[in-house]
C-alpha cells in the first residue's frame, strides 16, 4: 500500500465502506445478479454494434444519476473497474473515443463523465484514447428532457471531427453511461464514419 492509499483508501462505489478495490467482494455478488452484458449488433444503423452491462434501473440508475449530477466524479473507477472485469476489449479496437459533451457543460460540471470511464479503460488495458477527434459544437438541452423525435433533431448535425487522421480506418470503440433510444451515439458514429473510421462499437453502463 502506498501512502496515497493510506490518506485517501480505496473504497466500494455501491456500498462506499474501504474496500481493496472500487467494488467490494460483497457488492460484486450482488451486481453479478443483475448484470445484463449483452451485445446487439445493428445493421440500420451507422455504429456496428451496442453493448451494456445494466439495465437503466435501481441502484445502478442511482449510482449514474450521482455520478453525473451530483458530483460523485470518483466513481468512474467503480465504472471502469466494472467493464474490464467484464467486457472483452483487449485487440478488439484501434482506439477508444468518449461521446463528448459541450465545453461549457463541461465547465459547469467539472467533467465528462463518458471521458473519465473511456480514459481510465484505456489506461488500464494500454489501449489509444482521444478526447480531441470528436467535439460537440452546440450545448443543447438534455436528451433526458425530450421524447424519441426531439431526441433525433437535438443531435443532428450538433458533432464535428476533428484531427481525423487518427481515426482513418479504424475500429472505434465508442464509450457513453446511458443508452435510450441510441440517438446521441448514432449521430456521433455518422460523423465519425464519414470521416474514415473503419468500425464503431457502442458500449455503455445501461441501456434505459
Ligand atoms: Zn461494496
Amino acid at each position: 500500500m502506498n501512502i496515497l492509499e493510506i490518506i485517501y483508501p480505496k473504497t466500494c462505489g455501491m456500498c462506499e465502506d474501504i474496500s481493496k478495490s472500487y467494488l467490494c467482494g460483497k457488492c460484486k455478488l450482488k451486481l453479478k445478479e443483475v448484470l445484463k452484458l449483452n451485445t446487439v449488433v445493428y445493421k440500420n444503423k451507422y455504429f456496428d454494434s451496442h453493448t451494456y452491462l445494466f439495465k437503466y434501473e435501481e441502484k445502478i440508475r442511482d449510482k449514474l444519476l450521482k455520478y453525473k449530477f451530483r458530483d460523485y466524479s470518483y466513481l468512474y473507477k467503480f465504472f471502469s473497474e466494472i467493464i474490464i472485469n467484464n467486457c472483452n476489449l483487449q485487440n478488439n479496437y484501434d482506439i477508444i473515443l468518449p461521446v463528448p459533451i459541450h465545453k461549457k457543460r463541461k465547465q459547469m460540471r467539472g467533467y465528462n463523465q463518458s471521458e473519465l470511464i473511456a480514459k481510465e479503460i484505456a489506461k488500464n488495458m494500454n489501449m489509444e484514447y482521444s478526447n480531441r477527434v470528436l467535439i460537440k459544437m452546440v450545448n443543447t438541452v438534455p436528451q433526458s428532457s425530450l421524447n424519441q423525435t426531439q431526441r433525433m433533431s437535438n443531435v443532428m448535425g450538433i458533432y464535428k471531427v476533428i484531427n481525423s487522421q487518427i481515426i482513418d480506418q479504424k475500429r472505434i470503440l465508442l464509450i457513453d453511461d446511458i443508452f435510450t433510444t441510441g440517438s446521441t451515439v448514432n449521430e456521433c458514429a455518422k460523423i465519425l464514419k464519414q470521416n474514415g473510421a473503419k468500425t464503431i462499437d457502442v458500449l455503455t453502463i445501461a441501456k434505459d
